[in-house]
């Protein structure tokens, strides 16, 4: 039987960002903007005393967010791994990730804290026109993969343009779908309102 678990932001599974209201890549979809709203954790010590704080207000858990570097990784998370790690020891917190386009190094320093990551998966039109990387596709799904070899269930949202997709799924990441362990969730977007709710 398939169980659907549904987490509300607030006041229990509220953003973090571990980048503060900083982001190198500045992209169309918000220039920044999204980050205003979310806590800043942007130091190992300001994640553990926030992670403490929501564990005794009776938090479930928190989204690890936050701006993207230039190659569209999440922002300040390889060097902020070591404390996400003790973060989930201390806390027992779920915690779910944006991650970007992490590396394999990063994703295996996450192995065991992160209970899921959150990845979007764009059409590299809208990669490039959109936020503005060199990245494509493949990319994204190459990010995937890291995360599931580290062990991390991933949910994954497909963006792409009309002209893009052409009202079906990337093609090239369509062999993703239905693997054990992944969970997926589609989403066709027109351009200029494409993944409000990326970082
Ligand atoms: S959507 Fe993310 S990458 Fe784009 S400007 Fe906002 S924080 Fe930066």
């Amino acid at each position: 039987m398939a169980l659907l678990k549904v987490y509300q932001p607030l006041p229990r599974f509220p953003a973090l960002s571990l980048s503060g209201t900083a982001c190198e890549l500045q992209c169309r979809h918000c220039t920044a903007t999204y980050l205003a709203g979310m806590r800043s954790v942007a130091t190992p010590e300001a994640l553990l005393a926030a992670g403490r704080r929501l564990r005794e207000r009776g938090a479930l858990g928190a989204l690890l967010s936050g701006g993207s570097t230039r190659e569209g990784a999440l922002l300040n998370l390889k060097p902020l791994a070591g404390a996400i790690q003790r973060l989930k020891a201390e806390t027992g917190l779920l915690l779910n990730l944006h991650p970007g386009l992490l590396d394999a190094e990063t994703a295996m320093a996450l192995a065991g804290a992160i209970d899921f990551a959150s990845l979007e998966i764009p059409a590299t039109e809208t990669a490039q026109r959109i936020f503005g990387l060199r990245a494509t596709t493949a990319d994204y799904r190459a990010a995937y993969e890291r995360l599931r070899a580290a062990g991390i269930e991933v949910a994954t949202t497909s963006v792409g343009t009309p002209t893009a997709s052409k009202g079906r799924a990337n093609p090239g990441w369509r062999s993703g779908a239905g693997r054990p362990g992944h969970s997926s969730e589609w989403a066709f977007v027109p351009p200029g309102a494409a993944s409000r709710a990326r970082c």
